[in-house]
């Protein structure tokens, strides 16, 4: 039987939002027993993402929560100046750590951001997750892929391969692991935070759960690519037709 993949992803409003949510939905239409945790960057739900949803015949629990207004980055700002996602997330964790039991509910955690590309294969490799689960990551950390370094006798992670700072305790993408629901719910403070250092949420993250040692490498041995940390341009919007839903 396949655990339930419980796949959390932030969202927020812009010209390109409902193209990413498009794709993604039906990337997970494609995969049997995923419940899609999807929490907006607003106060309120938007009726976008809400028709979005209904639209999807997929399992979601749909929630929204507003980053506080000086955490959040600005148009013009570089993109490595602020935290996002960081209270949807933790609005995520807390929802399974509210509705799910520890013990009886079953399954496997996963940070599905809305602008990656992931290939089905992924989430077979992720119903694979004993306690932690790591594999490479195309497109990301200066690199054509950050991978983690395996020991050719023994299978296990001894270093990461990353273009940034591949020091850090787990050098490893937000799209590059997945958590056992159990050691979810079971480590309840565990969360993200704007007190954590630029570049560091995931390192911080997974240093509750886990060690370098334990970690499960998936995807081959880590031979595999099935996920792009692809970005989408922002498209140059010089007009508005009215009374489309775009
Ligand atoms: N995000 C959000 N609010 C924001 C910016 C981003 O909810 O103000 C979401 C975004 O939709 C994505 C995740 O947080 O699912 C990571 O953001 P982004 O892809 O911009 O970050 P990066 O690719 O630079 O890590
Ligand atoms: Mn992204």
């Amino acid at each position: 039987e396949q655990p339930m993949i419980y796949a959390i992803t932030p969202t927020y409003s812009r010209y390109v939002q409902k193209a990413e949510l498009t794709r993604i939905s039906q990337t997970l239409a494609l995969v049997p027993n995923v419940h899609w945790i999807l929490v907006e960057d607003s106060d309120e739900k938007t009726d976008l993402v809400r028709n979005l949803v209904a639209d999807s015949n997929l399992l979601v629990t749909h929630l929204s929560i507003k980053t506080p207004v000086y955490e959040k980055l600005g148009d013009e700002d570089p993109r490595w100046l602020k935290h996002r996602g960081v209270e949807q997330r933790n609005l995520a964790l807390k929802w399974l750590r509210e509705n799910l039991q520890h013990g009886k509910d079953k399954g496997v955690v996963y940070f599905m951001d809305d602008d990656n590309t992931y290939s089905v294969k992924l989430f077979k490799e992720i119903a694979k997750v004993k306690k932690v689960g790591v594999w490479p990551v195309g497109l990301v950390g200066g690199l054509n892929a950050e991978t983690l370094i395996l020991d050719p006798n023994t299978g296990k992670v001894t270093g990461y391969r990353s273009g940034w700072k591949a020091d850090r305790k787990f050098a490893i993408d937000m799209a590059g692991f997945a958590i056992n629901l159990d050691l979810i719910l079971a480590k309840s403070q565990a969360a993200f935070s704007y007190r954590m250092e630029k570049g560091f949420q995931e390192s911080e993250f997974l240093s509750y759960f886990t060690t370098k040692e334990e970690l499960e490498p998936l995807a081959d041995n880590c031979t595999k690519v099935y996920v792009w940390h692809t970005r989408t341009e922002k498209p140059n919007v010089k007009g508005v037709v009215p009374g489309l839903e775009v």
